[in-house]
């Protein structure tokens, strides 16, 4: 093989792994990068209710085990492992809709389009989005809500979640300590935080 076809080769193949693993996003100021379920090495749900969108709730969570990923590799490993717990539960999949590493990627879930398992009597009604690690008194890290942030705004862009929609911690609708008191210090100050724990099961 001359070395020009080995140049060739090699250009495609680094191409190739940049365009599998890397789908930057931007949206509006903010950017950021979502693995899909490909990406990471997601096996194929059984359990794929549609979600009736748009959706007036956005939950927010922590994982508390498994610990904080700090690389895309350890995020990705950390997905694989969570989707094998919740497959052992019979959830039929990784429960959340998306995760967040602390390396600022976004990872998903069951999607945007697909009822996830995270937050009891919202499922239906909601958006359940990870941040990976304990955060109840350690703070996650600013890429980390800088994504979280960007996340919810695709998906008010994209129609899934309402212009209106409330957000609100795990712990608001379920007794849990979940997301954490860091983190939910912190997304008490976002816009649309909704106090409390009344959860309206909307009409639909
Ligand atoms: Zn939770």
């Amino acid at each position: 093989m001359s070395a020009f076809i080995i140049y060739q080769v090699l250009v495609l193949l680094i191409f190739n792994m940049y365009a599998v693993n890397s789908h930057p996003k931007r949206i509006g100021e903010e950017s950021y990068v979502l693995y899909s379920r490909d990406d990471w090495g997601a096996k194929p749900p059984t359990d794929v209710e549609p979600l009736k969108t748009p959706v007036p709730y956005v939950v927010i969570h922590h994982t508390y085990i498994p610990e904080a990923c700090n690389t895309t590799e350890q995020c990705m490993a950390t997905m694989r492992s969570m989707q094998n717990y919740h497959n052992s539960l019979d959830w039929g999949d990784i429960g959340y809709n998306f995760c967040v590493g602390s390396e600022g990627g976004a990872y998903e879930g069951r999607g945007w389009h697909t009822i996830g398992i995270h937050a009891g009597p919202a499922n239906s009604f909601s958006i359940g989005i990870c941040l990976i690690g304990d955060w109840r008194v350690e703070q996650p890290p600013e890429e980390m809500l800088k994504t979280t942030k960007a996340l919810i705004k695709t998906g008010v862009v994209n129609g899934v979640i309402s212009p209106d929609y409330k957000l609100k911690g795990h712990s608001q609708i379920m007794s849990t300590e979940c997301p954490g008191t860091a983190l939910q210090n912190i997304i008490s100050k976002w816009d649309h935080f909704s106090e409390g724990t009344k959860f309206n099961k909307p009409q639909i």
